[in-house]
C-alpha cells in the first residue's frame, strides 16, 4: 500500500473537484489516495477520497484575519494538512519553527500533517542537501506526534519544473530521513517523494526503498493525469 497525494495549490473549482471524486470512485487500488485542495473546497462527501487542506494556522482561534484554525479544516472532514510547503516557505517566508508550531496545531485537532522538507537550487549546489533535508525533519517535526505525522521530501528546485533528482539521489535522500526519524523514535513514519511525478516515473519512484508514496502537483489535476500514477503501483 503506498500513500498517493496530490496538491491542487490554488487551481480548481468545486466543479472539478466533484468531476475528480466521480472518476476515482470505480478505480482498484489498495493505495491511499489524499487531495489537498483550497479551503473553499473542503468537504465531507469524498468518496474514497481522503481529503486535506494545503496549510493551516499554528494559532488556535483569535484576531488573525484571514487565517484557518486546524479545529476549522477539522470540522470540515477533511483529515490531512500540509505543512512547510516549499511554496509556504518562499513566498511567505515560513521556517521550520513555524512549521513545527504549524503541525503541533494539527495534530491537537486530530489532522495528520504532511511536513514537507528539501533543499532550494542554491542549497544543492552549496553541498548542503543533506544537512537542510536532517535539519528540516528535526526542527519542522514536533515532539509529541503520536505517531500521526508524515514526511514529504520535496527537492524544491525540482516542483514544477520537470525536473526530477536521479533514483540514487532520491534514494540517499530518503534513507537520511527514514534514520533521522527512527533516531527521533518515529521509525514507521510514512515517507513521500515530491516533485514532477508523473504517470511515467511514478512506478520507479516508489519502487525505490522508504518511499511509501508520493506527493503530487500539477499531475493531480485531472483524472486522466492522476489515475495512471494512483494504479501504477498497488
Ligand atoms: C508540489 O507542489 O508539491 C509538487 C510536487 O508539484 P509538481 O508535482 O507539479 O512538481
Amino acid at each position: 500500500m503506498k500513500i498517493i497525494a496530490g496538491n491542487w495549490k490554488m487551481n480548481g473549482t468545486r466543479n472539478t473537484l466533484s468531476e475528480m471524486i466521480a472518476a476515482l470512485e470505480h478505480i482498484d487500488t489498495e493505495n491511499r489516495v489524499i487531495l489537498c485542495v483550497p479551503y473553499t473546497m473542503l468537504c465531507t462527501n469524498s468518496g474514497k477520497i481522503n481529503i486535506g487542506a494545503q496549510d493551516v494556522s499554528a494559532h488556535d482561534h483569535g484576531a488573525y484575519t484571514g487565517e484557518i484554525s486546524a479545529k476549522m479544516i477539522a470540522e470540515t472532514g477533511a483529515k490531512y494538512v500540509i505543512v512547510g510547503h516549499s511554496e509556504r516557505r518562499q513566498y511567505h517566508n515560513e521556517t521550520n519553527a513555524i512549521v513545527r508550531a504549524k503541525a503541533s496545531a494539527a495534530l491537537a485537532s486530530g489532522l495528520t500533517p504532511i511536513i514537507c522538507v528539501g533543499e532550494t537550487m542554491d542549497e544543492k549546489q552549496a553541498g548542503k542537501t543533506m544537512e537542510i533535508i536532517e535539519s528540516g525533519v528535526r526542527e519542522s517535526v514536533p515532539d509529541d506526534t503520536n505517531g500521526n505525522i508524515i514526511i514529504a521530501y520535496e527537492p524544491r528546485w525540482a516542483i514544477g519544473a520537470g525536473l526530477t533528482p536521479s533514483a540514487p539521489e532520491i534514494a540517499t535522500a530518503h534513507e537520511l530521513i527514514a534514520n533521522t526519524l527512527t533516531d527521533m523514535g518515529l521509525a514507521n513514519t510514512p515517507i513521500l517523494y515530491g516533485a514532477s511525478v508523473k504517470g511515467t516515473n511514478a512506478a520507479q519512484i516508489m519502487s525505490i526503498p522508504h518511499v511509501d508514496g508520493v506527493l503530487v502537483g500539477g499531475a493531480s489535476l485531472k483524472p486522466d493525469d492522476f489515475i495512471p500514477i494512483i494504479t501504477s503501483t498497488k
